[in-house]
Order: structure tokens, then C-alpha cells, then sequence
């Protein structure tokens, strides 16, 4: 079984495929991650032109030597390498969507997402899972919120983690990728027809985790599992 969730940044899909994964015992794979990863590579190797744009060219001779895995602890790896807490700063999420945007790069990503969740059921979050990873996932939640209630959650958690940040940077942050991501030619954020739409808004991470796992029960039934 396969369950999509799909969703605008920091509206809370990791932590709900996370909760989903641990309560039905799925393999929950974070896509985000993964590009997060690949934009941390270029960041690294100054691949990243002044105007913000990233060196398409110098990337795209690369991307086959560059290995983006999981640890056993979940955390991301770039080349064996644990970059898990280098991802979640806000330099890598404020160059990571142009470089999602290139084709090359989704396609590796999108081919390696295939390659994790054969013979397995899995909770993959991301952007596109529902519409072009798995087209035919039995269940694809699509997660919203209204966006500075995200900033806020986004904003609370950089901080507790020591980082330097605004408000309005995280928001800034946030909307910019929102609209790189429903607006760029490859794989576009959108729902998917058969996706159901969950804004929690005004819900408590437990409300949502609730709300999701009637959903689940839900299809398991209908697929008889
Ligand atoms: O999910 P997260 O916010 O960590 O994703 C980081 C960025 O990676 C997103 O802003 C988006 O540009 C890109 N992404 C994507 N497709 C996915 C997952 C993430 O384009 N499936």
C-alpha cells in the first residue's frame, strides 16, 4: 500500500507521514529531504550563481556521482555523509526549490523514490507524489494551512533549534517556495483529482493525526487489508 501526502511547505505533511508511518508500521520516506539534499551539494560546491540561480551545467555533469541515502535513524545522507541538520537550515530551503525545479534532478529523485518503495508499504511527503510518483497510491492526503500560521510553527522551530531567523524571513521563505513549486513546468504542487484535501489550520498536530488515521483505517478496509 502506498499512501501520497502531498502539500505547501511547512504545513506539517513529515509530521503527520511520520505519526502515520510509526502507528501502521509503513516505511515513511521524506522526498523533501532528498532535494534538500542535492541543493546542500551545490551549495557546497559553489554551484550556485550571485544571482541565486542555481549552475545548471556544472549540477548536471554531477548528479550521477551524487549518492542521496537514508541512515538507519531516518536521517538524510549525501555521499554516506549525515547532512540531516545542514538540510533544515534556512540557507539550504531558500535555494532548494529552483534547483527542484530541474528536470534532471527530478527525474534522478523521482526514479530513486520508486526504487525505496518497491516491496515495501510506504508514507512517501513531498509535492508531486500523489500526481506523478505514485498516480496510483491507494490514499493521497493533501496537507494545507494558511500560510502565516505555517511561518509561525516554521519560525518556532528554527528558533528552538538556534537559528537566526525573523519571522518574515521564515515567511518571506515560505511563500517564495509556494510559488516556485505550483508555478514551475516540471511536476507543478497541485492536488491530485482523487486527493483528499485537509487544512489544519486550526487543528493540533493529534486533531490531524486523528482526522488522518480515519483515512487510513478507512482504505485498509476498502482494500480489505
Ligand atoms: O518538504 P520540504 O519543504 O522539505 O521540501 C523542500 C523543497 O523541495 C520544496 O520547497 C520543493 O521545492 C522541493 N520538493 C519538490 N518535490 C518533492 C518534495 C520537495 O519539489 N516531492
Amino acid at each position: 500500500m502506498k499512501i501520497a501526502i502531498d502539500g505547501h511547505s511547512s504545513c506539517g505533511k513529515s509530521t503527520l507521514a511520520k505519526q502515520i508511518a510509526k502507528h501502521f508500521g509503513f516505511t515513511y520516506i521524506d522526498t523533501g529531504a532528498m532535494y534538500r539534499t542535492i541543493a546542500l551539494f551545490a551549495m557546497r560546491n559553489s554551484m550556485i550563481n550571485p544571482d541565486g540561480s542555481p549552475d545548471v551545467n556544472r549540477l548536471q555533469e554531477k548528479i550521477g556521482d551524487i549518492s542521496v541515502t537514508f541512515l538507519k535513524d531516518g536521517h538524510a545522507a549525501l555521499n554516506c555523509e549525515d547532512v540531516e541538520r545542514e538540510i533544515r537550515t534556512l540557507e539550504v530551503s531558500n535555494n532548494v526549490s529552483k534547483i527542484a525545479a530541474l528536470k534532471f534532478v527530478r527525474e534522478a529523485m523521482v526514479d530513486l523514490q520508486r526504487q525505496m518503495a518497491q516491496n515495501e508499504s510506504v508514507v512517501m511527503d513531498g509535492r508531486d507524489i500523489g500526481t506523478v510518483v505514485f498516480p496510483d497510491a491507494e490514499l493521497k492526503i493533501f496537507v494545507t494551512a494558511d500560510d502565516e500560521v505555517r511561518a509561525k510553527r516554521r519560525y518556532d522551530e528554527l528558533t528552538a533549534k538556534g537559528e537566526q531567523v525573523t519571522f518574515d524571513e521564515v515567511l518571506d521563505n515560505l511563500r517564495e517556495r509556494d510559488l516556485l513549486d505550483t508555478t514551475r513546468e516540471e511536476s507543478p504542487l497541485r492536488k491530485a483529482d482523487d486527493a483528499i484535501l485537509l487544512d489544519n489550520s486550526f487543528m493540533t498536530r493529534e486533531e490531524q493525526f486523528e482526522v488522518a488515521k480515519n483515512f487510513v483505517n478507512r482504505t485498509m478496509q476498502e482494500l480489505g487489508i
